[in-house]
């Protein structure tokens, strides 16, 4: 039985460009701040894929501080402005809802976005200087934040702003600078990379504090030996995802084929943030009555990988804040799965899921499908 995977907001399966380059970098085995011939070697790797990362979002290497993640990133800019009052959505993933202790949130609509309008009435009341930070994509949704015009409204009030763009990278052309944000978060395995590499792009001269202290590197953003391999691999990763953010619509088709057909056949079937823009890899859907863990692990036996919408770090199934966001009751927003589509999937794979979420559909709920 060959396994599908549509997990990739999860992770992406390492692309295989991306893992010679690491295995290129093992073999330098040296560190970057050497002197030596080797030393320069990886001092060379590194400044390549720097130059990689910034291509992902149209930027200039010397913005880019390599850390070990999109969390690391996140926490560098939310924690690095220091006493800056922080805003942020109510749909951040867990690294920017839990950086700073304080933070004003601001409610999404029934679609999942940010109203803009609300954004600019918050900033209204705030008089000490601020830092907003809104995510490009979803992770659990897909749905697409208005960036720009958000990045506009901080502006207008002398506000930072800042946007984790860890599931929109290489899924939308992105321009750092033309959405005129102040900061913006990747993160190497989403793309294609490695896991445990990622990077916080500074468009804004303004005093970062590092969160790693105990050694000049990354121009004492970050103190730490660098992580060659990974680094290595997110920028070949990076590179790659680049040149496929604007022709996303091969996935785009497959995944609307796939809510079509199940919201067409099931009953009370239902697809989270449709009404939004949404990155064309990924679907939120529910089966109702069944809870997401049970449709995972059945899909799972069905040797089809996806998460319970809501999974979160510990592999537990929570309460989706996203979905809750959103309006969506718990009891519903319990039966809600993530299926997400990336660089290796082909239309048999979404075939699969199709069929075999039919079959469970069917066999939990005792409901028969509509005739197709
Ligand atoms: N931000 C978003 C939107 C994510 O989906 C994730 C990971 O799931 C992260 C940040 C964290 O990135 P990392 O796993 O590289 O720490």
């Amino acid at each position: 039985m060959t396994d599908v995977y549509l997990d990739f907001n999860a992770t992406a399966p390492v692309r295989p460009q991306a893992a010679t380059a690491i295995a290129r970098a093992l073999e330098i085995g040296g560190n970057a701040s050497s002197v030596h011939r080797r030393g320069r070697m990886a001092r060379r790797t590194v400044e390549d894929a720097r130059e990689q990362v910034a291509g992902l979002v149209g930027g200039v290497p010397g913005h880019v501080v390599l850390t070990s993640g999109g969390t690391e990133a996140n926490n560098l800019v939310l924690r690095g402005l220091g006493r800056r009052q922080v805003i942020i959505s109510a749909v951040e993933h867990d690294s920017v809802l839990s950086a700073r202790s304080d933070p004003k949130i601001i409610t999404v609509d029934r679609r999942g976005i940010v109203d803009v309008a609300a954004l600019d009435e918050m900033l209204f009341t705030v008089d000490t200087p601020t830092v907003v930070s809104i995510m490009l994509a979803n992770n659990e949704t897909g749905v697409i934040q208005p960036i720009a015009e958000l990045a506009e409204v901080a502006r207008r009030h002398g506000a930072l702003f800042h946007t984790d763009a860890v599931q929109a990278a290489g899924k939308l052309p992105i321009n750092a600078a033309e959405l005129g944000v102040d900061f913006l978060t990747l993160s190497g395995h989403k793309v294609g990379g490695p896991q445990g590499v990622g990077a916080l792009v500074v468009l804004n001269d303004t005093e970062l504090l590092p969160q790693l202290r105990g050694g000049g590197q990354e121009r004492s953003r970050r103190a730490g030996t660098e992580n060659i391999p990974g680094i290595a691999g997110f920028g070949a990763a990076a590179e790659i995802a680049a040149n496929e953010a604007s022709n996303q619509s091969h996935l785009t088709k497959l995944r609307d084929g796939l809510e079509d057909r199940i919201t067409a056949i099931a009953p009370g079937a239902r697809v989270y943030g449709e009404d939004a823009q949404r990155i064309g890899n990924t679907s939120c859907m529910g089966m109702p009555g069944v809870d997401a863990e049970t449709q995972v692990m059945a899909l799972d036996l069905a040797g089809v990988m996806v998460s319970a919408g809501a999974a979160c770090s510990s592999g537990t199934v929570q309460n989706s804040h996203v979905l809750a966001a959103m309006g969506i009751e718990t009891a519903e927003a319990k039966c809600a799965i993530r299926v997400s589509l990336g660089w290796s999937t082909v239309a048999e794979d979404v075939d699969k899921f199709v069929d075999a979420w039919l079959e469970i559909f069917g066999r939990l709920t005792g409901q028969t499908a509509n005739a197709a």
